[in-house]
């Protein structure tokens, strides 16, 4: 049978590979459109916008977006105890839902009778799915609306989903081979559970499945092991991320080197002190707004540390693209007025592998603020002081603040200790 093409196209061509500027002013439209229908029929964000003193009208693009606060899920939580089940957040009436969703917190979530969300479908697309695959998929079909999105979204596109849920690695490999699946949705550490105990059951990935796609999200992925998952089940493997609460943000093709910003949303980068977007390259809070008209979510901060870039992609689409996900806002800590996460310390540490086991300490001296990265080396080095040259450029070049090294013996670093050890005193 003819291989088909799984490396080219897009789901929603007109949008994914629209000229910038004509973007701006499409999302500039729909931010106009879903501020004045959250305003008209929810009252949680009527009461956010009352409160600025605002009326709709005041957010007519994605600039203005900038003045509204940004809502975290905490703040989700707390409207929904005090007005059950939605918090005034859901413009749906019950009887146009098909499903209640539950998120840890509990945070209850409208499931719309008429799904038409295609932003996982887009990344779908961008990974190679294709109408006709058989799709397993393998997330938790437990309260949470995850598994049940994916599932709307591969109805979307043509594929036929076989909803395993999570765990039962043998039978998964069975149906694996019994319907000679050809598309996968799973993390990265499922996709590898199931290469291990496939082969233990004497099976070779690539003669006796069919796997020649696979989707994953929910859990960080490595180069390496994309590679070796690549190259032991023969297909292609991308990544995508987004949240419980709105939905897809972004997602890789098959070019990689980044996420693009999903399609039907606005995705910003935004300083988590003072809401405001941050330029290209910068780190910050990854904040997104949809536009689902049954449940808007405006400003909704996802607590998550990204960058982004924008630039041609090999791919034709235009939209700008999520670096990487750094980790969570709440382990941030500011250095001489840069954020500097966890993600950043490790990716430079992880330059060098003489470096066994590192910390970055965070001290105060006359006024100004000393960073540290306290290295631990597994063996005597000849060259200590060109290592050092080493990682001090990169702490610059990575964290973009000027920091020192610090080596120690090795067994001096508590075992599992925080990546970054703050030790500033504020008083
Ligand atoms: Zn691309």
């Amino acid at each position: 049978m003819p291989q088909m093409d799984r490396t080219q196209g897009y789901w929603r061509p007109e949008l994914e590979t629209m000229d910038p500027q004509a973007r701006q002013e499409y999302l500039d439209k729909r931010v106009a459109e879903i501020v004045a229908h959250a305003y008209a029929h929810t009252p949680a964000f009527k009461q956010k916008l009352d409160d600025l003193g605002a009326e709709p009208g005041d957010v007519a693009s994605v600039e203005d977006l900038s003045n509204i606060p940004i809502t975290e899920k905490a703040d989700l939580v707390a409207l929904q105890q005090k007005n059950l089940p939605f918090g005034g957040l859901v413009a749906a009436k019950l009887k146009d839902l098909k499903r209640l969703y539950i998120s840890p917190g509990p945070i209850y979530e409208p499931g719309e009778k008429k799904f038409t969300d295609d932003r996982w479908t887009q990344a779908f697309y961008a990974a190679g799915f294709r109408a006709g695959d058989i799709c397993q998929v393998t997330f938790n079909f437990n309260m949470v609306p995850f598994a049940f999105w994916l599932d709307e979204c591969l109805q979307m596109m043509g594929c036929i989903c076989i909803p395993t849920g999570v765990g039962n690695t043998e039978l998964q490999v069975q149906f694996l081979k019994d319907l000679q699946v050809q598309a996968i949705c799973a993390t990265p550490s499922f996709l590898a559970a199931l290469g291990d105990k496939a082969e233990a059951m004497g099976l070779n990935l690539k003669k006796d499945l069919n796997l020649q796609a696979a989707f994953t999200a929910a859990e960080m992925l490595p180069e390496s092991l994309r590679a070796s998952l690549e190259e032991r089940f023969g297909m292609i493997l991308r990544q995508s991320y987004g949240t419980a609460d709105i939905g897809c943000l972004s997602y890789e093709c098959y070019h990689l080197d980044g996420m693009h910003f999903a399609q039907d949303c606005v995705v910003q980068i935004v300083d988590p002190d003072t809401g405001q977007p941050l330029p290209p390259g910068q780190p910050g809070e990854v904040v997104a707004t949809n536009f689902d008209k049954a449940y808007p979510l405006i400003r909704f901060g996802t607590g998550d540390l990204s960058s982004y870039e924008q630039g041609q992609c090999a791919c034709g689409r235009t939209a700008p693209k999520l670096t990487r996900i750094m980790g969570r806002v709440d382990q941030v800590t500011k250095v001489r007025g840069m954020f500097v996460h966890p993600g950043g310390v490790q990716q430079v540490a992880q330059k060098f592998p003489q470096v066994e086991a590192f910390q970055l300490v965070v001290t105060r001296e006359a006024n100004q603020d000393v960073m540290t990265l306290v290295c631990e080396l597994g063996q005597e080095m000849a060259d200590r002081e060109a290592l050092r040259t080493g990682i001090e450029r990169q702490l610059k070049e990575v964290l973009r603040v000027k920091g020192q090294v610090d080596f120690r013996q090795p067994g001096t670093l508590p075992k599992g200790c925080k990546i970054i050890d703050d030790q500033r005193k504020w008083d």
